[in-house]
């Protein structure tokens, strides 16, 4: 059988909507998962429960799955951040953040990995020099 790297969604999730830059994204965030030994998964697209100001309902902003990266998630983060950029022009226009909760016994342990594109940095930076593509910032 060849091996095949396979992007995974929580059931229900909306991804309809989704914006071109998110998607250039979700091959390299796979790869980078794929990297520690683990598949990734949307947990939330332009669905579930957000600030009203979210990204997520813009489709700029996607979820992701840390069951299988608990104890790596901030180097994953991190890597992702570095792929971003090292692979899109606008890659230093994505947040990367590891968002946490609280367990039942008050431990505050990763939730997910939250991805947006940050279009309005995107076009600032867009106007203020014309020549910006995006890159590293
Ligand atoms: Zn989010």
């Amino acid at each position: 059988m060849m091996q095949s790297t396979q992007l995974f969604l929580k059931d229900g999730i909306q991804l309809n909507g989704t914006t071109l830059e998110m998607l250039s994204a979700m091959p390299i965030i796979v790869n980078v998962y794929r990297a520690f030994d683990s598949d990734a998964t949307i947990t939330s697209g332009l669905d579930g429960k957000h600030s009203s100001n979210s990204y997520h309902y813009d489709g700029d902003a996607q979820d992701y799955r840390v069951w299988d990266v608990m104890d790596t998630v901030e180097k994953v983060a991190t890597e992702i951040r570095n792929e971003l950029c090292r692979y899109l022009d606008y890659g230093g226009c994505f947040d990367v953040v590891v968002e946490y909760r609280n367990d039942e016994e008050g431990n505050r342990i990763p939730s997910h990995i939250h991805v947006e594109f940050d279009r309005r940095r995107y076009e600032t930076k867009r106007h203020t020099d014309p020549g910006y593509t995006g890159g590293r910032l």
